[in-house]
C-alpha cells in the first residue's frame, strides 16, 4: 500500500460524526433510563395511610416515587414584588438585556438576549393532600421541570438620542430595551413531585432528591404531561445520535469505494503486465524478436521511444493502435490513456519484428 487510504478532511469528518453520535448517545441512553425510571415509579396518594405504609417499609425510605399535593408555606410565605396579593414559596426574579447586534456575515441586525441580574428566593414548604396528610419538599431548587407561573413581565423601552445613534452604528451594537419578570410557585397550586421519598425521625414525611442519582423533579404540570416530556427529549437525542452515526457510515462508504477504485485500477495495471510478458515469451519461444528486446544503442531516432528516447518503441497501444512507447514508459504513465491520441488504452501487446 503506497499510501494511507484516508485524506485528513475525511478523518475529521469521521472522527466528529462518531464522536458526536457517541455523546448523543450517551444523553438518549440517560434520557431513556429516565423514562424507564418514571413508567416504573408507584403513584402514592398523599393521605393518612402514607405513614404507615413508609413504617412497614425496610429502611422507612421510598426510592423514586410520584406524589401529589397543593403546595403550602410552612412558615411565612415570600410576597411577590410586583403584584399585590400575589403569595408563593419559590420566587425567580430576572431582569433581562435585549438588544440588537450588527452580523457583519448575513448583513443584518440579529437578536441578542442578556441576563443582567437574576435571583432566587425559596421557603420551606410542605405538599398537602386529603386528610391534611403533608410532605416537606427538601431542596425544590435542585430539581427539573420547575416552570413557575410568570407573575410580572415588563418591558422597559430603550430611549436615545441623536449621539446614542451615531454610537450605535459605529459599535454595531442597538439597545432595544431590558425585560423585567418575576415567576413565582404560588401557595395552593397543585405540584407533581418524583423523588425519594422518606419518613424522617421526626416522623415527618419528606420527599427529596434521589440518593441513586435519578433525576428529580418538581412540576406544576400533571405526570402524564411531565412523562411524555421527557420521552419526545429522549427520541430527539436517539434521532440525533442515529443522523450523526449514518454520517459516519456514509464517510467510510465513501473512502471504501475510492480505496476499491484504486485498487481496481491496480489490478488491470497488473493483467495487461502479465499478459505483455505472456505475449513476448511466447514470441521468443518461436524465434521472435520483439521490438523492446533488441539492443538499446543505436537505435534509429525515428525508432524510440517518444518519452525516454533512449529505449525502443517496443509496445502497441489498443484500441488506438500507436507504437510510440516502451513498455517501462507506458507502465509508468500517469494515466491510462495514449500519450500521442489520449484514447483510454484497453491492452497493450509486444511489437515483433520477424
Ligand atoms: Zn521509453
Ligand atoms: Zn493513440
Amino acid at each position: 500500500m503506497d499510501e494511507f487510504p484516508v485524506r485528513t478532511v475525511e478523518a475529521l469528518c469521521l472522527g466528529t460524526s462518531l464522536a458526536l453520535s457517541g455523546i448523543f448517545y450517551y444523553v438518549y441512553r440517560k434520557k431513556r433510563k429516565t423514562v424507564d425510571k418514571l413508567n416504573d415509579a408507584p403513584h402514592l396518594t398523599l393521605d393518612g395511610k402514607l405513614t404507615d405504609i413508609l413504617n412497614v417499609t425496610p429502611g422507612k425510605c421510598l426510592q423514586y416515587v410520584v406524589i401529589e399535593g397543593a403546595v403550602q408555606p410552612v412558615g411565612e410565605p415570600l410576597r411577590s414584588q410586583f403584584q399585590d396579593g400575589s403569595v408563593g414559596v419559590v420566587q425567580k426574579l430576572m431582569l433581562r438585556e435585549h438588544k440588537l447586534v450588527w452580523n457583519g456575515l448575513a448583513r443584518t441586525w440579529t437578536d441578542s438576549e442578556r441576563v443582567l441580574h437574576q435571583r432566587v428566593n425559596a421557603v420551606p414548604f410542605n405538599l398537602v393532600g386529603s386528610d391534611e396528610a403533608t410532605v416537606r419538599v427538601l431542596c425544590p431548587l435542585e430539581a427539573s421541570g420547575l416552570d413557575m407561573e410568570i407573575i410580572h413581565e415588563k418591558f422597559h423601552q430603550a430611549t436615545y438620542g441623536f449621539t446614542d445613534i451615531i454610537g450605535q452604528y459605529l459599535s454595531g451594537e442597538k439597545p432595544k430595551g431590558q425585560l423585567e419578570t418575576e415567576e413565582m410557585l404560588k401557595v395552593g397550586a397543585t405540584l407533581t413531585g418524583v423523588g425519594e421519598l422518606i419518613l424522617d425521625t421526626d416522623r415527618a414525611l419528606k420527599l427529596r432528591p434521589p440518593t441513586d442519582g435519578s433525576e428529580y423533579f418538581l412540576s406544576t404540570a400533571d405526570f402524564e404531561t411531565l412523562r411524555v416530556e421527557q420521552e419526545n427529549q429522549a427520541v430527539v437525542w436517539q434521532v440525533l445520535a442515529s443522523v450523526f452515526a449514518l454520517a459516519g457510515a456514509a464517510v467510510l462508504l465513501w473512502v471504501g469505494r475510492r480505496y476499491y477504485r484504486k485498487l481496481r485500477v491496480r489490478w488491470e495495471q497488473d493483467r495487461l503486465r502479465r499478459e505483455f510478458e505472456r505475449l513476448e515469451a511466447g514470441a521468443q519461444r518461436v524465434g521472435v524478436v520483439s521490438a523492446g528486446s533488441e539492443a538499446s544503442q543505436d537505435i534509429p531516432i525515428e525508432n524510440a521511444c517518444v518519452i525516454c528516447l533512449s529505449q525502443p518503441r517496443g509496445c502497441v497501444l489498443l484500441d488506438c493502435g500507436h507504437v510510440c512507447c516502451c513498455f517501462s514508459c507506458y507502465e509508468a504513465l500517469p494515466q491510462r490513456t495514449c500519450p500521442i491520441c489520449r484514447q483510454n488504452i484497453r491492452r497493450v501487446v509486444p511489437l515483433y519484428q520477424a
